[in-house]
């Protein structure tokens, strides 16, 4: 079971934010501080001394990187300033940018002119959408389902649904293959029996474990519930600012993807009906997490915030312009501004578009999906293995 040796490997992770991994002398101090670290995934040393020593096949097939919450324990004790906690982060772009069979988000990451030009590209192609094919603008009152109708905005919710599954579904496809396929986290057993886990992983699981276990994925990706086992009470703060942002995200997906036609109306609802309220949750929820977050990386108030790449700058940002017009839409609506209304609406959407089409499928929201997958997958691993 022999590995190739890439020795551009570290040089070219360095383009993900990899900075600082070759002064690390494997200690394995970051290892016993990680609390989410364990035996069968010990991290995150070993996948440090892989990229050192240039195994970029290993590396691929790592679940470690997003088994890290990046709480940044292990970047404070580090004795080498190595910054496992941001290598950790680093790799997860990198592991993005693998699994992407497109090559985009291996663009986005690594080069900032691609990131703003495709960001303003699409931005450019809804705002001419909207200059050419806009419905009347009736001035008497704030009728957006005129200008713009909630059925015509919904066929098209509903092809970029279809368009971002696609490629997520198909991304988290090859994330399955390389991490089901290494046994070599079982350092245990012998080769043949290696060979024989291997085949086993990919191609002798039974349906029965894969349906057994799907609640595991289900509770981490609403929960995202092991950020919470890192333990301090920062780290908690931590998980509850991330949990905001990701119930109140997945909620205005589902409200303006799935159910515009009952999200976008003309007529206000009252104050306690469901639909208000979850916008209204949806809406704070989004502020406050990106708020925070933002101003804890201008601030650099934890480790964790001290390195920010470009991609990170570039959702937290779009998501905080795309609630900050959404709130203006609303306000526009309550005090009856039909003009201003329906040209913050455009702006709305010329910020929203870029932020679904490239952040889901291609970057950083991409985290939502593979680490609740890669603890889903660890379980059924491990029951797979019981009797191997
Ligand atoms: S990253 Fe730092 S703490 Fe971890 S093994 Fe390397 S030198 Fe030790
Ligand atoms: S950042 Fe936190 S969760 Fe990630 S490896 Fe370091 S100690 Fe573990």
């Amino acid at each position: 079971m022999s590995s190739e040796v890439n020795p551009e490997l570290l040089l070219n992770l360095k383009e993900f934010g990899v900075e600082d991994a070759a002064t690390c002398f494997n200690c394995g101090n970051c290892t016993a501080v990680c609390s989410l670290s364990s035996e069968a995934t010990p991290f995150p040393r070993k996948v440090i001394r892989y990229l050192q020593l240039g195994l970029k096949d290993k590396l691929v097939a790592s679940p470690e990187p997003w088994l890290c919450y990046y709480c940044g324990d292990c970047s404070e004790t580090c004795p080498r300033q190595a910054n496992p906690g941001e290598v950790m982060m680093g790799l997860r772009r990198y592991l993005t940018s693998m699994y992407d069979w497109t090559g985009i988000s291996r663009l986005f990451y690594t080069s900032k002119v691609f990131e703003v030009t495709a960001i303003l590209l699409v931005a450019a192609l809804v705002g001419l959408g909207f200059y050419f094919f806009h419905g009347p603008m009736l001035t008497d009152r704030v009728a957006l389902n005129v200008f713009a109708p909630n059925t015509t905005i919904e066929i098209l919710d509903l092809i970029m649904l279809a368009v971002l599954s696609f490629f997520l579904l198909t991304n988290a496809y090859r994330m399955f293959k390389a991490v089901m396929g290494d046994p070599d986290q079982y350092p245990a057993l012998s080769f043949a029996e290696k060979q024989q886990v291997q085949n086993r992983l990919l191609r002798g699981v039974p349906l029965a474990i894969y349906i057994r276990e799907a609640k595991e994925f289900v509770l981490q990706f609403f929960t995202q519930k092991k950020f919470a086992a890192c333990g301090t009470r920062s780290q908690n703060i931590q998980w509850i600012n991330h949990l905001l942002i990701m119930t109140g995200y997945s909620i205005v997906f589902a409200l303006v993807v799935i159910g515009i036609r009952w999200f976008q109306r003309d007529e206000i609802y009252p104050l306690w009906h469901p639909i208000r309220v979850l916008g209204y949750y949806a809406t704070f929820a989004i502020l406050y997490g990106t708020t925070i977050a933002i101003w804890g990386r201008i601030k650099k108030s934890k480790t964790v915030y001290e390195h920010s790449h470009s991609s990170d700058w570039a959702f937290l940002i779009l998501l905080w312009l795309t609630t900050f017009t959404g709130i203006l839409i609303h306000v526009g609506r309550l005090l009856e501004l039909p003009l201003t209304t329906y040209a913050i609406y455009v702006i709305h959407m010329m910020i929203a578009v870029p932020m679904l089409v490239i952040e889901v499928p291609f970057a950083k929201w991409t985290h939502q999906l593979y680490r609740p997958l890669v603890l889903y997958l660890m379980k059924v691993k491990q029951r797979a293995l019981q009797g191997v």
